[in-house]
């Protein structure tokens, strides 16, 4: 997905692990164009940018794209990162300029590595969506940086659909990294963890996890207490790293779901702008300017039927680079 804010401010983000449990309230941000569905964002946020190497997630729906005519997203570049599309349901046609016509599917991971540049178009509308079932659109879109070594590495797009784990009051589909003696086989570039968990009314999941990972637990539907704090619909509980195990609670009558992302802390300075992660604010010009003429860093998307060929970028702020204060 592109971050389609109109403004969007330069981000610097120069992260270090918090402390405890903390959690992270997500705000509204409409995505522009004549298709827009609204998000709910925690990363990046002013306490927090990243969770190991996850730096932006985006969670939205329910919405019917019959109803509210969907979401569609011309070809829009990025740099530096990967996306990670991941729904609960709907459906989502992705074209790149790798060649890649994928249909995102609930319970399968669409991996796209953007690395030097890549471009791509999402779009979920009554054209693209097969049945009246899939029009319901529910899911999340978490980006991850990619570390200095390997942040120029090749455009690449990976499918999985993994399989479901039945664990004691709960199941798991874990995507990316290892969780309960099952691992991902696609590839990463740093540690780091993805699983959607469901744990059944009453019920406590308990997991041996990584200490040397940090953890975020993104709520979707219904209500988990995790450390003592009962998360409300798309917050985002950090939890620092120095935990062996991790306890999820569901106190009420329907299932609660959740998205658990991990990593180990992700060091490196980053400059984040618009779809772009980079190093420097001269770096995110040459992107924007490369995209903007065209170029070839970020390939062609073919068969895209969209009513602009392409997003263009908005203005560089006139700041440099915002700096962002550092958690606590
Ligand atoms: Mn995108």
């Amino acid at each position: 997905m592109s971050n389609t804010e109109a403004d969007p401010a330069e981000l610097l983000c120069r992260e270090r692990p918090g402390e405890g449990v903390t959690v992270l309230t997500p705000r509204d941000v409409p995505l522009g164009g004549p298709r827009a569905i609204r998000v709910r964002r925690t990363l990046p946020q002013r306490q927090r940018s990243l969770i190991g190497a996850w730096c932006f997630a985006d969670h939205y729906g329910p919405q019917d794209v019959s109803d509210s005519g969907g979401m569609d997203v011309a070809p829009h570049p990025h740099t530096g990162l990967q996306t990670a599309s991941w729904l609960f349901s709907g459906e989502i046609e992705h074209r790149d300029s790798i060649g890649t016509r994928a249909m995102v599917r609930p319970g399968e991971l669409n991996l796209m590595t953007a690395g030097h540049g890549i471009a791509h178009s999402e779009v979920a509308t009554v054209a693209t969506v097969s049945t009246p079932d899939t029009a319901m659109l529910h899911g999340v879109q978490l980006w991850i940086a990619l570390p200095d070594e390997h942040r120029d590495t090749a455009r690449d797009f990976r499918h999985y659909a993994p399989p479901l784990l039945r664990l004691p009051g709960a199941t798991a589909r874990v995507f990316l990294g290892s969780l309960a003696g099952t691992t991902s086989p696609v590839p990463v570039f740093t540690p780091l963890l993805g699983a959607e968990l469901t744990v059944e009314p009453g019920a406590t999941l308990s997991l041996d996890v990584d200490p040397a990972f940090e953890y975020g637990v993104l709520q979707d539907v219904g209500s988990v207490t995790v450390a003592g704090a009962a998360l409300g619909t798309g917050e985002l509980a950090y939890l620092a790293p120095g935990a062996g195990r991790l306890e999820l609670t569901n106190p009420g009558t329907e299932p609660a779901r959740v998205l658990l992302l991990g990593g180990t802390p992700f060091t490196e300075e980053l400059v984040m702008w618009w779809n772009f992660v980079g190093r420097s604010h001269d770096e995110i010009a040459e992107y924007r300017e490369a995209w903007q003429a065209q170029a070839d860093r970020f390939g062609r998307v073919e068969g895209y039927q969209g009513t602009t060929a392409w997003l263009p970028a908005p203005t560089l702020p006139q700041v440099r680079i915002k700096p962002r204060r550092n958690p606590a």
